[in-house]
């Protein structure tokens, strides 16, 4: 049975998926290392959208590669850090540029999300970042 299990992932289970999952976040900021006179040097705020993305074969017998509802459950936490919060004032994002934002849910979510594949922040419509993790040569 267990070999059977194996056979039929590895044959028919080898085609790769990316899935995404999408969240708005309320917050402000100021990023104090901007240039002086920069304008995000001063206090403002954005609509986040927080796009989580997953990757691997479809699993059986579901048919998916993840329940939507687990990446729900694995940012919940993060969007009670992060929503309506000054985030300079949140641990480790004392200067939240959307670069370190996304390396910042990342770290988060790595642990609760083995096929994590990328966090993207938009804090425009027209700007976003996608992080997809520190480099092999960085991991410990
Ligand atoms: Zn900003």
């Amino acid at each position: 049975m267990a070999a059977q299990l194996a056979d039929s992932q590895g044959a028919e289970n080898s085609l790769m998926y990316e899935l995404s999952r999408s969240y708005k976040i309320e917050a402000a900021h100021d990023l104090p290392h901007a240039p002086v006179g920069h304008k995000c040097r001063r206090l403002h705020g954005h609509s986040f959208l927080i796009t989580v993305r997953v990757g691997g074969a479809i699993r059986e017998p579901e048919g998916w590669v993840i329940d939507f509802g687990d990446i729900d459950a694995a940012f919940e936490p993060l969007m009670g850090e992060l929503d309506h919060r000054y985030l300079n004032d949140v641990t480790g994002l004392s200067n939240p540029t959307s670069e370190n934002l996304a390396a910042w849910i990342w770290a988060r979510l790595e642990g609760e999300l083995p096929s994590l594949k990328g966090i993207e922040v938009g804090e425009t419509c027209r700007s976003r970042v996608l992080f997809n993790g520190p480099d092999e040569e960085d991991r410990g």
